[in-house]
């Protein structure tokens, strides 16, 4: 039994708010949950310990926002979790300075993250929640028996891998990698560096995958995207004013289908490639060219995957080009193909009490909480999951301490923050 669990026979803990999941989204909200005390928060994470897309921090990866988009430092700069903080009493500081990283290694992060997560009470690992119902209070269940009950609940589950549909029984085959486990895995990959291997996906984690490949020496690589090109991040000071708390702001109270278009005008500051991602893979590329007189990878937009078979020993993909149908094949397939919100473990019973659009996806208020029958007393927050409600800054970390000061302020029925974002000189229509 995981540490921390309670035996069957102990009384099920009550909790002001409970929180399943503990990435960067939980801690936060965790982190700065201290101001409502005596009131208390509990999060609860599948992962063995802290851990943050572990199977995909390959040599070299980069964070793709700036440091200073910690847990709490934009909320709160002085916040005993800031990233500063952790540096500086981990002896760290000068020397992360004085490397001039253009964009600190995912690596430190991660780190940062597993040091924050040792401070923050009542967080308990290896408890993967399957069930949340409701009686006169929430109660979550981990391997079908319930170990809290809470007045409120926080759903911040993150993403997870997608794998498309025409991969079939494939998908259970281990010539087919998601990018998720790819570097735990790239070990058990061939040792002949000439063995045709496809990378599908046109984001970073496509590329990151590529570049982990080109660096191991891999000399068949086929990197395969359907947009036109392998295209980058969109990370200008007009970008940067989309992810400001100002612009959430106005985003929030437009109509669906006018935040709905804006999301996908607007894709590329959150889904393109680091341009220095881009950069290191032509130049790796370029040199391999130098070195073996040819190209250790070739560069395939415009390509949308539409199936998969196995011919012989190797993988047969077909895929729809602009000229027509191609079939290419693989000894291995890494698949990149974007993220799906984790299915949220509500109960058939409570499922049906939660709001839906015409859509059927839940309706989530300015204050991240889902509109549902008993709103009025239990609040269920969710993290991460609002890139069409609260906009394409929702699904990453620039403005986590914000979504987690706005949560605070609701459930305190105050303002108990006050987020200030001035000095603003774009003025949205
Ligand atoms: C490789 C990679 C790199 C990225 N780099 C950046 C970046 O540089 N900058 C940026 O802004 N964004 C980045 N992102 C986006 C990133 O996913 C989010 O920014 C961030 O991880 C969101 O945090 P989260 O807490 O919402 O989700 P996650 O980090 O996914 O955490 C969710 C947690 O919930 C747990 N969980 C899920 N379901 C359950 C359950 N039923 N019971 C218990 N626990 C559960 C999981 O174990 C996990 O620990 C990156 C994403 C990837 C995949």
């Amino acid at each position: 039994m995981p540490e921390n669990r309670p035996p069957d026979s102990a009384p099920i803990p009550f909790y002001d708010t409970v929180g399943i999941g503990a990435g960067p989204a939980g801690l936060s909200l965790a982190a700065l949950f201290g101001v409502l005390a005596p009131r208390e928060i509990a999060l609860f994470d599948a992962q063995a310990g802290p851990g943050w897309h572990s199977g995909m921090l390959h040599p070299g990866v980069r964070m793709q926002t700036g440091w200073v988009k910690d847990l709490v430092s934009l909320l709160d700069p002085t916040h005993p979790l800031s990233l500063l903080n952790y540096l500086v009493t981990t002896g760290k500081v000068y020397a992360l300075v004085g490397a001039n990283f253009d964009s600190i290694p995912r690596l430190e992060y991660t780190q940062y993250l597993a040091w924050a997560a040792a401070q923050i009470p009542r967080l308990t690992y290896s408890t993967r929640i399957d069930k949340i119902s409701v009686d006169d209070a929430i109660v979550t269940y981990a391997e079908g028996r319930p170990i809290a009950r809470s007045e409120h609940l926080v759903l911040g589950q993150g993403t997870v891998a997608h794998l498309p549909e025409f991969f079939g029984d494939l998908a259970a085959s281990d010539r087919v990698i998601v990018a998720d486990v790819l570097a735990d895995r790239i070990g058990e990959l061939p040792a002949d560096l000439d063995a045709p291997i496809v990378v599908i996906g046109g984001g970073q984690t496509s590329a990151e995958c590529a570049g982990a490949l080109l660096g191991r020496g891999y000399r068949n690589i086929r990197w395969i995207g359907r947009r036109s090109w392998f295209a980058p991040l969109e990370d200008s000071p007009a970008a940067n004013d989309l992810y400001r708390p100002s612009y959430q702001e106005y985003f929030v109270q437009l109509p669906a289908e006018d935040r709905k278009r804006l999301v996908a005008d607007q894709l590329l500051t959150s889904d393109g490639i680091t341009p220095g991602t881009l950069r290191d893979l032509y130049q790796v590329n370029y040199e391999g060219r130098l070195r073996e007189g040819r190209f250790p990878m070739t560069i395939m937009p415009g390509r949308e995957v539409t199936g998969a078979t196995m011919a012989g020993d190797e993988i047969e993909l077909v895929c729809q080009t602009s000229g027509g149908e191609e079939r290419l094949r693989a000894a291995y397939v890494v698949v990149a193909a974007g993220r799906r919100n984790a299915p949220m473990p509500f109960d058939e019973e409570m499922d049906e009490l939660i709001d839906r659009d015409d859509n059927g996806d839940v309706i989530i208020e300015a204050d991240y909480s889902l509109r549902w029958k008993y709103s009025d007393r239990n609040k269920i927050f969710v993290l991460n999951r609002g890139r069409f409600s609260h906009g394409l800054v929702d699904s990453n970390v620039s403005i986590l301490p914000i979504r987690s000061a706005i949560i605070i302020n609701s459930l305190a029925e105050r303002k108990v923050f006050n987020i200030r974002d001035e000095y603003l000189s774009t003025q949205w229509a």
